[in-house]
């Protein structure tokens, strides 16, 4: 499970500060180089593990800490209150339209797991909001993307709506937001194309999606796997696309995890759900200090 290593590595670098009745600013330091290499071990960005590892010394050789009966257990509440400020303090939940429908936008590339996340964020809100969310298959240069949306759309009831891989997703997008309107529906899953890599023509077409669709959110979709690679990718969106979220997948997959502890600090994009396993039911609502608990363990 993801975070195993960096659990281990955390609480090897905690464990021999807790044995000790005072603590020294030494001890402090010495703590905080093992903490910054197990979370440069994990991947995560080498800026973000730079601020974090300040604001916990700076905070854990205060006066007050180290003078404390239990500097020691201070230290960890720090190194967790900071680790949730990384991952963005609070849950930040869908952004919702005011009138229906509820636009909302999956981007990422290709294999990420945005087909998958469209039918998961489906079920979510049939579950929650006893929602009616239409589907677009927008992915057009992957044809098997359409059929993935049709059979997951077949399996949670929810309509789909594709034109096929002749017409641009543009279009599809225009006419599914036409379809939407008329029945009502009070979501629209918008599954978009992803490449291999960020190119502009991608970009492009993403931008002219955004404009005819005008979603509440675009959602980016990133693989935990690619570690730092998923942080360059959500940074690059981010700019050209302006995200308004994250969905980390395959968390529950071998991963050093360091992408989920990054992508916020680098994006500023809040993280709103995490994938879990490749189930329609394998979604969580992400929650930075359940996601801190996991991952001091
Ligand atoms: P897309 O190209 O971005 O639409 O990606 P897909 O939705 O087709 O997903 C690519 C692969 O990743 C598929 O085999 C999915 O089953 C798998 N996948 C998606 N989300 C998760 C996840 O949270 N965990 C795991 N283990 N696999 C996932």
């Amino acid at each position: 499970m993801a975070f195993e290593n960096l659990t281990e590595r955390l609480q090897q670098a905690m464990s021999k500060l807790r044995k000790k009745g005072k603590v020294s600013e030494a001890d402090v330091k010495e703590m905080m180089r093992e903490i910054r290499l197990a979370l440069l071990e994990a991947d995560v960005n080498l800026q973000v593990v730079k601020d974090f590892t300040k604001r916990v010394r700076e905070r854990a050789v205060g006066t007050e800490v180290l003078d404390s009966l239990s500097p020691a257990q201070q230290i960890v509440k720090i190194v967790d209150e900071e680790l949730t400020k990384t991952l963005g303090s609070e849950t930040v939940e869908l952004t919702k339209s005011p009138k229906i429908p509820t636009v909302i936008m999956m981007v990422g590339l290709q294999g990420a797991g945005k087909t998958t996340f469209a039918g998961k964020l489906a079920k979510h809100l049939m579950k929650t909001e006893n929602a009616r969310p239409l589907m677009i298959a927008g992915d057009v240069y992957r044809p098997a993307a359409i059929d993935q949306l049709k059979v997951l759309g077949q399996q949670l009831d929810v309509p789909v709506f594709d034109m096929g891989t002749d017409t641009s997703p543009v279009e599809i997008v225009r006419q599914g937001m036409a379809l939407a309107r008329e029945k009502k529906n009070d979501y629209v899953l918008i599954d978009t194309a992803g490449r291999l890599h960020i190119d502009e023509t991608l970009m492009d077409e993403l931008k002219q999606i955004k404009e005819i669709a005008e979603p509440n959110e675009i959602l980016l979709v990133v693989d935990a796997m690619t570690g730092q690679d998923a942080v360059n990718v959500a940074d690059s969106f981010n700019q050209q696309l302006g995200i308004t979220g994250v969905v980390i997948t395959k968390l529950d997959g071998d991963t050093r995890g360091g992408a989920a502890l990054s992508i916020r600090s680098v994006t500023g994009a809040p993280i709103k759900f995490i994938g879990s396993g490749e189930k329609l039911t394998d979604l969580e609502i992400f929650h930075p200090d359940r996601m801190s608990s996991r991952i001091l363990g």
